[in-house]
């Protein structure tokens, strides 16, 4: 019963991103895109591959993984309360009665409330793994190997995208060259602040740096010692919860079997460049998509 329950909140969850965030933006996207004729243009050859956490990389969302972990009491319906809170927190987001900014502070709030210490998200992981998308890890593999620089870029925390890393790196023999996310402070071992935000926009919150994934993907590039140049860059992502970043780059829509509200808004919008199914063929797809077609 556990998993159509989640896919319908991440339908819920992408709907939100995308009702708040794609009405005012898509034309704005629209326009660059003709402004800049990268279009599906002959001639791109990228360097530089940005890849979504949750929704893209795992079909499921790490902070609901964490939430039911922190609140596991179940009500008579078999949803546990970490269930229930995200589900509150995505509703507040969807009505416009909070940015996805405080959501984040929110649901940290309650982590460090409860304790939640380090070492738990090992269970966050052992939750996701049967979720990765491997014809996407065995794409990144690949291309990879073709000289690409591959960035997990998320909203959510960073230490448990480096964990996410060291996993895939043993698992798949496949590690990202860079991983970017909001990072949380800790004390003795359990989560007790938040350091930073990787959000939505450049501003600040309760006294909380917040970059958008753009900015943190473009500082921290510059710190290993190459540029971002969006002309050669691609996004792999699953919503328009990273429409700043799709407006930019050339972008790829992984769709689930069962497309939710926003893939289909985004088809209808046609948002992406390319859209691509998740089924068989996927890692093919988007190799060729990247590479492309010889
Ligand atoms: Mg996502």
């Amino acid at each position: 019963m556990r998993f159509p329950r989640v896919k319908q909140l991440r339908s819920k969850l992408s709907s939100a991103k995308l009702l708040g965030i794609v009405a005012k933006n898509s034309l704005q996207f629209k326009l660059r895109r003709t402004a800049l004729k990268r279009f599906r243009s002959r001639e791109r050859q990228f360097t530089t591959i940005i890849v979504d956490m949750d929704g893209t990389l795992y079909d499921t969302d790490a902070s609901l993984e964490g939430l039911s972990i922190c609140f596991p009491r179940r009500w008579g319906t078999g949803v546990s309360r970490g269930e229930k809170i995200y589900e509150s927190m995505i509703s507040k987001i969807a009505a416009g009665e909070s940015t996805i900014e405080q959501a984040i502070i929110e649901g940290n709030t309650l982590f460090v409330k409860r304790g939640f210490q380090k070492k738990n998200f090992s269970k966050v992981l052992a939750r996701i793994k049967p979720r990765i998308r491997k014809p996407l890890v065995m794409a990144l593999r690949k291309l990879k190997s073709e000289g690409k620089t591959i960035v997990l870029a998320t909203l959510s925390s960073r230490e448990f995208a480096l964990l996410m890393n060291s996993y895939l790196k043993k698992r798949f023999d496949f590690e990202f060259d860079l991983v970017v996310g909001t990072e949380l402070e800790y004390q003795d071992g359990r989560i007790s602040g938040v350091k930073s935000i990787v959000g939505t926009k450049d501003f600040e919150i309760n006294g909380v740096p917040v970059r958008s994934k753009l900015s943190a993907v473009r500082e921290e590039l510059a710190l290993i010692g190459k540029g971002l140049d969006v002309n050669t860059s691609a996004l792999i992502t699953d919503s328009y919860g990273d429409i700043d970043l799709a407006k930019m780059l050339v972008t790829i829509l992984i769709k689930p079997d069962e497309p939710s509200m926003d893939q289909r808004v985004s088809q209808r919008l046609k948002l992406a460049d390319f859209i691509v199914d998740d089924g068989p063929g996927l890692e093919e797809k988007l190799v060729e998509i990247i590479l492309g077609a010889s």
